[in-house]
């Protein structure tokens, strides 16, 4: 049985298993293991944790994981070339990295996992935000994890911990906010990655609340955001004016001016919109 002293570098494990990087698959991988240690450590202490790792490739940040002591990872990859150099790292680790040769979007990860859950991630971008928002809106609240620490194109991550007035400021900074402590706690550039991607990448750490900073039903707060960002441009009377028949009224009794546009809002009235909108129906 191999240790972890015999797991080969990360390039000699891409070039014996043939893993060039695929682009329909987001393949930017992290082959330093002195980052990818760095990385886990921003989820905090790992040793009384199970993680969810989406999209582990080679190997590198679920080595860094089970180095920082997770108590068990389950790695869930879609790449089946992946397979072989991540169950040597199985060996090296016994009992404590679970792989699932899956497409992340299409399982139940909580079924899997024991609580405390983290989940952590170098996201492939193309299904990157789509994880992140079934990740906060899972039916109930407090959701199965209690921190999400993920890579995001910088833009993405600028989008998570936007404040009102900025042009970052939209929809997803609204779903990450109402419901966790969102802060970027890592940037890194084009070259920490192989092959390098065009853009820079930061990491987000989003820690869930046990309940909504302010309350409002997910739904509704869904229709009032997509509606007011859909046309952001517009005056909040105009934009929202599908939402309710009496728009103006509704806003004003939230104390919100129907000339307002929907950058100027912030979370807390947002969430009192929404539910003067929901009393209205
Ligand atoms: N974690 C590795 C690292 O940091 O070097 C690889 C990160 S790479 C950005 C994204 C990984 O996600 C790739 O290994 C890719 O094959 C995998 N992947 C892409 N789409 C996926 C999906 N729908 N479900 C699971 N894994 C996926």
């Amino acid at each position: 049985m191999s240790g972890i002293d015999d797991l080969p570098p990360l390039r000699q494990v891409i070039a014996d298993h043939g893993l060039s990087a695929r682009k329909s698959l987001g393949q930017n991988f992290l082959l330093d293991l002195n980052l990818t240690a760095k990385i886990a450590r921003q989820a905090g202490d790992l040793s009384g944790a199970d993680v969810l790792e989406v999209g582990p490739g080679p190997g590198g940040l679920t080595r860094g994981l089970l180095a920082e002591g997770a108590r068990r990872v389950l790695a869930v990859e879609k790449d089946t070339r992946c397979l072989a150099p991540l169950s040597q790292i199985a060996e090296a680790y016994p009992g404590r990295l679970e792989v699932m040769n899956a497409d992340a979007l299409k399982i139940d990860p909580a079924a899997h996992l024991t609580p405390p859950i983290k989940i952590v991630s170098n996201l492939p971008y193309n299904v990157g935000t789509e994880l992140l928002t079934r990740w906060l809106d899972p039916g109930d609240w407090p959701p199965f994890w209690s921190s999400l620490t993920l890579m995001f194109q910088k833009e993405v991550a600028q989008r998570i911990v936007a404040a009102p007035g900025s042009k970052a400021y939209g929809r997803l900074a609204i779903l990450c906010q109402w419901r966790t402590d969102a802060r970027i706690v890592m940037e890194l550039p084009p070259e920490a990655f192989t092959p390098p991607p065009k853009v820079r990448s930061s990491v987000v750490h989003l820690t869930a609340l046990p309940q909504p900073r302010f309350p409002a039903d997910p739904k509704g707060l869904f229709r009032v955001t997509q509606a007011a960002f859909g046309q952001r441009r517009k005056m909040l009377r105009a934009s929202l004016k599908g939402l309710a028949p009496d728009i103006e009224d509704r806003l004003t009794a939230a104390g919100i001016k129907p000339t307002q546009r929907a950058e100027e809002l912030s979370l807390e009235q947002f969430c009192a919109l929404s539910r003067e909108i929901a009393r209205a129906d």
